[in-house]
């Protein structure tokens, strides 16, 4: 079982929802963890259990990072929006810097995110 973590930017919420029923029988073999929207959007869309954080930009970006940092989570399924500026981009930019940081599979959008889930 791998520890996963789920987020999306609002412009692609829908697109992690569609890419989570698609994957719902994976997904469902894995410790599932998601900023605030994002991860009750996935629960609404699946019915899977998701451990709800904070929202992104109120902090749940960053306890997503501490996570990270700590070991305790193996991959980051973030579907980011490439076209528009967000207000917590700081936190976006630590986030992404500690997946690298810390070799963890990290999918931007759903065509990695298929290929991350298919090693897990
Ligand atoms: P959210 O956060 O799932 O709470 O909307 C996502 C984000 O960081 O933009």
């Amino acid at each position: 079982m791998a520890r996963i973590g789920l987020v999306a930017h609002d412009d692609k919420k829908d697109e992690l929802v569609a890419w989570a029923k698609l994957n719902r029988d994976k997904l469902a073999l894995h410790e599932l963890w998601g900023t605030g929207t994002s991860g009750g959007r996935v629960t609404d869309g699946t019915g899977l259990p998701v451990t709800r954080l904070l929202s992104g930009p109120l902090g749940g970006d960053a306890q997503l990072g501490a996570m990270i940092a700590e070991g305790r989570l193996d991959a980051l399924i973030f579907f980011q929006d490439p076209l528009t500026a967000m207000p917590h981009d700081v936190d976006i930019k630590s986030l992404t810097r500690l997946a690298t940081l810390y070799n963890i599979l990290l999918a931007p959008n759903h065509r990695t995110a298929d290929a991350v889930l298919s090693v897990l």
